[in-house]
């Protein structure tokens, strides 16, 4: 097991909101950079799991930079939808990252499922996490937050498919969530956990 204390990192993804987030979890005392800074390209998601994504992000990163790196690949699945859009979530949203593109897909294939809103529509966030080190080794881990979809968008919190996500034991969607309390419950905040011992 790599056991080294981290004191300096770069954060694989060119998502804002993902840097936010995993910014506000990493430990102040760290060093961190990101791909936006050093103008560095995101790579292409050929794997056919998270896991394999965010391997495949940290790998690129760490050896552009010669840093150890982190990244996450993560989406939404949704049961009835044989789990996408998943590994496409970001794909589904188009080349200009539009989420209303993506939210509207996600209700236009519900609506031809023929879902009956008064049942729950179950669903999931997911995040698979790598810790990748310019010698070659990494570390993975995953975190999961259940939940359902909601019958339109709420809240302008968050990023990407927030609005429609209505974690499990609440009554609101992420969207309407308070930055605070969502990455605190998250699946990026439960992946995270997993990883903790590095820093
Ligand atoms: P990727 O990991 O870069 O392939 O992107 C995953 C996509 O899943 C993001 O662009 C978001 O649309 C979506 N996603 C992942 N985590 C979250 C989250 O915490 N809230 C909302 N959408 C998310």
């Amino acid at each position: 097991m790599y056991r080294k204390i981290i004191n300096e990192i770069f954060i694989g993804t060119n998502n804002q909101g993902k840097v936010r987030e995993i910014r506000k979890l990493l430990p102040k005392r760290l060093k961190l950079n990101t791909p936006k800074r050093l103008k560095i390209n995101s790579p292409k998601e050929t794997g056919s799991s998270f896991l394999e994504n965010s391997l495949i992000k940290a790998k690129y990163f760490s050896k552009k930079t010669g840093k150890i790196c982190i990244a996450d690949d993560s989406g939404l699945e949704i049961d009835i939808l044989n789990k996408l859009p998943g590994i496409y979530s970001a794909r589904w949203a188009g080349r200009k990252s539009d989420f209303k593109i993506a939210i509207n897909k996600v209700y236009k294939k519900l609506k031809n499922k023929k879902v009956n809103w008064s049942k729950k529509i179950k669903c999931r966030f997911i995040c698979a996490l790598t810790i990748y080190w310019p010698d070659k080794k990494f570390f993975q881990s995953k975190g999961i937050v259940e939940g359902t979809i909601s019958e339109k968008p709420k809240g302008k919190n968050g990023f990407g498919y927030d609005p429609i996500f209505i974690p499990k034991g609440y009554k609101i969607t992420f969207g309407e969530m308070v930055f605070s309390k969502k990455f605190k419950i998250d699946h990026r905040f439960k992946a995270f956990k997993k990883i903790k011992k590095f820093f």
